[in-house]
């Protein structure tokens, strides 16, 4: 099948280069001309493992090309894929605005019958607003399809190639043909394509999150609980995870939720519900119980150091989560900004996010390209992204290195006793101190 993806961020890129690998004619479309640019030239713009490989094999088997040529590719295509983004609105709500803008530059270059698929994270009834911005401009038939993407950044190709599901938002049996044919190689292992209305297929997009962002939020409350009776989270997670109605994914406390997709579409969802005269009580309270977590490192700081000003702190991990170079809200951006504004130093290293951490603090912060040479100096270690390579640091070298060693561990990723045993004075998350 012959596909436009409009937007080549990290839903667009991975979608098209996985629909390419399955044999699809696939041309991904971007405004930012510099990706467009180094993506011809065989640079992925993004950090996402495996996926600078597959992008070359595509290229160079004719399948897969880049162009900021929107008018060519989709009058070309069978099938076009809306990828943009969906930034937080001024009240919380989806801002449509790329969205809405694609749907009616899509419109102006339909030749022939295409299905119009909306991948990115919107709002319920958006596909009747992007169905009317496509009609306003062309008499060429379409339907509108939507299609939302449930890959995690670190994983986006497994989850692309062999998803859970694949959910399908459509009442028009042509289109339904299209995209189970299209989807067909990735639910071979009878993992289900589930179709439904468009709205339906919206909502479950934001539900999925708004579930995720609740466990993380709660296991969060239950560790602040822990710390305050002398619990420990880490077993208490255990205890309820073996539980199969609980299971054990999204129960670990940490620095709180953050990444391009959860704290927005919760709020999201909030305002959705908002504008249909509905409080979302509990999303609200997700919400604060996570905006209490991101202080939570700086916080313990303050209550071991007292003052901050003149210290120099070591941070491990700037992404929000490991195997992704996305900053995104993340919680290293918040424990830093605070760092600094309480007169302190950072001086911190992570494996892929550095270039991006660079765009955003500059040079008010020192980099490592190395975890011990952050350490040089420093007065605390904080560990905010459980990289795997931070697991089995040599604790003798941290020591020799530090001014003292204190480790705040956001990911809960030492164990406690250990590390008193190995002379650091520990702090971790829902953990007695
Ligand atoms: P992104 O910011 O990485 O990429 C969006 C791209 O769209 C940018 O490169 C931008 O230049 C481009 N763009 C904007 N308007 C355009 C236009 N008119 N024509 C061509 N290109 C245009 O965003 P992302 O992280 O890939 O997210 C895209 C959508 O997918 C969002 O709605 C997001 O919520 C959703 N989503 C993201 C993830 C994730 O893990 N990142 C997962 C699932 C769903």
């Amino acid at each position: 099948m012959k596909i436009a993806v409009i937007g080549t961020g990290y839903v667009g890129l991975v979608a098209g280069t996985c629909f390419a690998d399955s044999g699809n004619d696939v041309t991904c479309v971007d405004i930012d001309e510099r990706k467009i640019k180094a993506l011809q030239s065989g640079v992925v713009p993004i950090y996402e493992p495996g996926l600078e490989e597959l992008v070359k094999k595509n290229t160079r088997e004719n399948r897969l090309s880049f162009t900021s040529n929107l008018t060519a590719a989709v009058g070309a295509a069978q099938v076009v894929f809306i990828a943009v983004g969906t930034p937080e609105g001024e009240s919380g709500d989806a801002d449509l605005r790329y969205v809405l803008e694609a749907a009616q530059q899509i419109g102006r270059a339909l030749k022939q019958y295409t299905v119009v698929v909306d991948k990115s994270t919107v709002p319920v009834g958006t596909s009747d607003r992007v169905r009317e911005a496509v009609a306003a401009v062309t008499k060429v038939e379409f339907d509108v399809v939507s299609n939302p993407e449930f890959l995690k950044e670190g994983a986006a190709l497994d989850d692309f190639l062999k998803p859970d599901r694949v959910v399908i938002g459509t009442t028009s049996e042509r289109a339904r043909k299209v995209m189970a044919e299209l989807y067909a190689p990735f639910v071979r292992t009878e993992n289900p394509i589930l179709f439904m209305d468009a709205r339906s297929a919206e909502l479950t997009k934001y539900a999925a999150n708004a579930m995720l962002a609740t466990r993380i939020s709660f296991m969060n409350d239950m560790a602040a609980l822990c710390e305050k009776v002398g619990a420990d989270a880490d077993a208490v997670r255990k205890g309820m995870g073996a539980d199969r109605r609980i299971g054990y994914p999204f129960l670990f406390p940490g620095v709180g939720y953050g990444g391009s997709c959860f704290p927005k579409d919760v709020k999201a969802l909030v305002a959705t519900a908002r504008e249909f005269g509905l409080e979302l009580d509990l999303l609200r309270a997700v919400e604060r119980t996570n905006e209490r977590q991101k202080k939570l490192l700086l916080a313990k700081a303050v209550k071991h150091f007292g003052e901050l000003a003149g210290k120099t702190f070591a941070v491990w991990g700037l992404a929000f989560k490991p195997k992704t170079d996305d900053m995104r809200e993340a919680p290293s951006v918040e424990l830093i900004e605070g760092l600094l504004g309480k007169g302190a130093s950072v001086h911190c290293h992570d494996p892929v996010a550095e270039p991006v951490a660079r765009r955003h603090f500059g040079d008010r912060i020192r980099y490592s390209a190395a975890p011990y040479d952050a350490l040089q100096g420093a007065h605390a270690l904080f560990l905010v992204t459980e990289w795997n390579e931070f697991r089995h640091p040599d604790f003798d070298r941290m020591k020799s290195l530090m001014v003292q060693p204190v480790v705040f561990d956001g990911r809960n990723v030492f164990d406690p006793k250990l590390m008193r045993e190995r002379g650091f004075t520990y702090f971790g998350v829902g953990r007695a101190a």
